[in-house]
């Protein structure tokens, strides 16, 4: 029997191993129960299940007559987009009916009920599919009321986790999915997918290194230039105290942290900043040693050039570890004013 022809619509960037994996397990029909994406945020997890779910539905046969799959025109599809498929449940971290924040854990009882709608007969006779984003924000209970349902697989039920700190989610979930790593994109595929998106040379580069592998990032800088705006000022705020006396770094920690008062906003904050001064100084190292071609933040290349040029490779390694110890403790709750305190006057 000639082997059945199947055309695929997938318009995700990078991650070509994974996609033919996945599209094989759709020609050929065998799925598993469960799956666990998983890798950093903005490297196209949420985007490859919404794919794989999506196709799975779809009623298109996928032939060659500009019917690949998802085909986005049938009932299914169309349901699937306005996000009022029967049989697709979407779960994620709930926001607190009053104060419209979002919450910091998914609970037990959405996984309940997650069990529930995956208990009952399929609308369609066909697949149902859970896609649980941010899996690893779980509670314990939750995770466990997961487990029951991973251990006695419902039918034609498949369930994505989307999941960026793997250590998060207790191996004996983990060991019942079939894990798929996402890894970093090359930074040549997400320049070239910017440039097919007609954005202007110098910005396709500036944001496909900014985006450092993450393809979800680069698109979130191309449609917000808020967050690109934000995202150089934060860089050029470091640049700043590395050129700072120790009263000038203090008045500028004030200065961020005047509006974030509750102490986990001060935390996620200030990790966010970590992130960004991380990035400088292995920016700066790579300066250093003389492989400039691969540094981050190379909208700013001037500016770190002069500064690599002051600082000595043994101080780049001392603020590298610095950096890190600071967001262990940050981790290990710790005061997070007092822990970048002590970081700036180490500086
Ligand atoms: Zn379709």
């Amino acid at each position: 029997m000639a082997k059945l022809k199947i055309d695929f619509n997938w318009p995700l960037v990078g991650h070509e191993k994974i996609t033919n994996f996945l599209q094989q397990t759709i020609i050929s029909g065998n799925q598993n129960h469960a799956y666990l994406f998983c890798g950093l945020q903005g490297l196209g997890k949420k985007t490859a299940a919404e794919l794989f779910a999506s196709s799975l539905m779809c009623l298109g046969d996928g032939q060659a007559d500009g019917k690949a799959l998802p085909c986005g025109k049938c009932h299914c599809c169309t349901q699937y987009f306005k996000n009022v498929h029967p049989d697709i449940f979407k779960l994620e971290v709930a926001r607190n009916e009053k104060t419209e924040k979002l919450k910091k854990n998914i609970s037990i009882s959405q996984i309940k009920e997650l069990h529930d709608k995956l208990s009952r007969r399929s609308f369609l006779n066909s697949y149902k599919i859970a896609i649980i984003d941010e899996a690893d924000l779980m509670t314990l209970e939750a995770a466990n009321s997961l487990l029951k349902i991973l251990e006695e697989p419902l039918g034609r039920t498949v369930i994505i986790l989307i999941v960026s700190k793997l250590y998060r989610i207790p191996l004996t979930i983990a060991s019942r999915c079939q894990v798929i790593n996402f890894l970093p994109v090359p930074r040549n595929t997400i320049f070239a997918y910017l440039e097919e998106k007609k954005i202007d040379r110098k910005k396709a580069q500036e944001i496909s290194d900014i985006a450092f592998g993450r393809p979800g990032i680069a698109i979130s800088l191309c449609n917000d230039a808020e967050m690109l705006a934000e995202y150089k000022k934060g860089i050029g705020e470091f640049l700043k105290i590395l050129k700072s006396t120790v009263a000038q770094k203090f008045q500028m920690l004030d200065s961020f942290l005047n509006k974030e008062s509750d102490f986990i906003s001060t935390g996620d904050f200030l990790s966010q900043k970590l992130d960004l001064w991380q990035g400088i100084v292995r920016d700066l190292l790579l300066l250093k040693n003389s492989s400039g071609g691969f540094i981050r933040n190379s909208f700013a290349r001037t500016e770190l050039e002069s500064i690599a040029d002051v600082f000595k490779t043994e101080k780049l390694i001392d603020l590298k570890k610095d950096l890190e110890l600071t967001r262990k403790y940050i981790f290990s709750n710790a005061s997070p004013r007092l822990s970048f305190e002590n970081f700036l006057i180490k500086l």
